[in-house]
């Protein structure tokens, strides 16, 4: 059974509202804690693991069962970060550790324009991002000891958190 079967190295969730600096994050953190990065959004494309595309909310429709079948294999072994901006639907044991990444709103709202979003998906993400929507989807969904809010404005948050995760994962252990 794959449950019982212990992952000696950790796996981490990176969260929060898009334009945080997840992917940025989680693929620093790769490099200096050498572990593999899977974007969710990403794997999504690639494998198609959705139910079509909402011209609403101008995204996919993520189709969680299928994206859970993809990773469970992966988790199991371990060593995996996980970025995705959404936390409610994965195993909550397949996580050691889940960052909740957080943004200033003015800086944020620059983010996300540069990236080309307005109208109701601009809106949507910085409200998303000033109620800290992730943040409580993040502590009802898993241990409020494994849940860390970090910083992410500037260039050097970014360094810092790496710093922080990566000692982080150096000091593991798998839980006896
Ligand atoms: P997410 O994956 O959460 O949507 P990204 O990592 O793609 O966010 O970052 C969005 C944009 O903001 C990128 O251009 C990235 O370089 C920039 N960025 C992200 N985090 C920071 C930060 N802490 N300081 C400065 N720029 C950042
Ligand atoms: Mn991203």
């Amino acid at each position: 059974m794959a449950q019982d079967r212990k992952r000696q190295r950790p796996n981490i969730l990176i969260t929060g509202t898009p334009g945080t600096g997840k992917t940025t994050t989680s693929s620093a953190l790769a490099d200096a804690a050498q572990l593999r990065h899977v974007s969710v959004g990403d794997l999504v494309k690639e494998k198609s693991l959705h139910d079509g595309w909402d011209d609403e909310l101008q995204c996919y429709v993520i189709n969680e069962d299928l994206v859970c079948d993809e990773l469970e294999d992966l988790m199991d072994e371990g060593g995996i970060i996980v970025d995705y901006h959404g936390c409610d639907f994965f195993p909550e044991r397949w996580f050691d550790r889940v960052v909740v990444l957080q943004t200033e709103n003015s800086i944020l709202y620059d983010r996300l324009t540069k990236r080309g979003y307005d109208g109701a998906k601009l809106s949507n993400n910085i409200e998303c991002e000033i109620f800290q929507i992730l943040l409580e989807e993040a502590k009802e969904n898993y241990q409020e000891n494994i849940v860390v809010d970090l910083r992410s404005d500037t260039v050097e948050d970014v360094a810092r958190n790496v710093e922080t995760l990566s000692n982080w994962v150096k000091n593991w252990q798998p839980v006896s």
